[in-house]
């Protein structure tokens, strides 16, 4: 459903980005990838996702915290792809901590990454979409931008963030055949999830096991994780034309997390 059209998606070295990017190559878009990692696996990656779809696949390292790289990525984008169709703002960190304790510098880094870079990216992608009259804007949320729990204070106020901000994407770009919704996950099994349980294990001192079943899934209805095709999935439902009446909202994809 996607032929022709070019993408750009941040964070999509790993995890969620990297299954939205295979998603978006899949269904014939050209795809941006952008995020950090080992060269040569990210070469290998880009040209095995060339090669099996038969589109165009580039990389861009931008640091989403450097609002300069960010628009060298989308000119890039520019002169490789024509123009640039479809927006996925996933690249995201996390810090965990009570407040008395957060470190001021993660703060500004977590806000700068996950909220931040999602207003830099769409500002220079924004215009020429509506001049052309369609465009598609995805912003990974999370549950934790409908709902919050406790040491997670950046986290949560820029995932809050991220969808005040998709609903005033929706609204200046309603007329002009742009869309921009924002992807809540609940926990998905991603590298991101791993390093939390490690984290969560070592500081409460109890089993991995028991942290995936007692502190991660306790809230999670499905008792299981989401996964990253799922995510893709529902991306290339967003980007696709039969989606042109879905804007501006904030989609749970959280095993009925945020229904409690
Ligand atoms: P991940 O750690 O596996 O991947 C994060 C990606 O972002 C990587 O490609 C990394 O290189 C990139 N990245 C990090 N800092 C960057 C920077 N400064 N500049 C450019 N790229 C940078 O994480 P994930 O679990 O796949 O998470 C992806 C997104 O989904 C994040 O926004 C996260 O908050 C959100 N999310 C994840 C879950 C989950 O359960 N995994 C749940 C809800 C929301």
């Amino acid at each position: 459903p996607l032929e022709g059209r070019s993408a750009i998606v941040t964070g999509s070295t790993s995890g969620i980005g990297l299954g939205i990017a295979e998603a978006l190559a899949r269904a014939g878009a050209a795809v941006m990838l952008n995020g950090f990692g080992n060269p040569a696996e990210i070469e290998d990656n880009r040209g095995a996702m060339a090669e099996e779809n038969d589109v165009d696949i580039a990389y861009d390292g931008a640091d989403m915290s450097d609002p300069d790289a960010i628009r060298l990525m989308v000119d890039r984008a520019v002169m490789r792809f024509g123009q640039v169709d479809i927006v996925v703002n996933n690249a995201g960190i996390q810090h965990v901590a009570p407040i008395a304790e957060f470190p001021p510098e993660k703060w500004d880094a977590v806000l700068a990454i996950n909220l931040s870079s999602a207003f830099h990216l769409i500002q220079a992608t924004f215009e020429p979409m509506r001049k052309r009259g369609f465009g598609r804007i995805v912003n990974i949320s999370s549950a934790h931008g409908l709902i919050a729990s406790p040491f997670k204070a950046a986290y949560v106020a820029a995932k809050h963030g991220v969808i005040g901000l998709t609903k005033v994407v929706a609204l200046e770009g309603a007329e002009d055949g742009v869309t921009c919704n924002a992807i809540c996950p609940g926990y998905v099994w991603t590298p991101l999830v791993e390093r939390q349980i490690d984290d969560q294990a070592t500081s409460h001192n109890i089993a991995r096991d028991s942290v995936i079943r007692d502190v991660f899934l306790k809230n999670q209805p499905t008792r299981r994780f989401a996964t990253v095709e799922e995510m893709g999935a529902l991306t290339v439902f967003l980007c696709s034309d039969c989606a042109a009446s879905i804007t501006g909202t904030a989609l749970p994809v959280d095993g009925g997390w945020t229904a409690h």
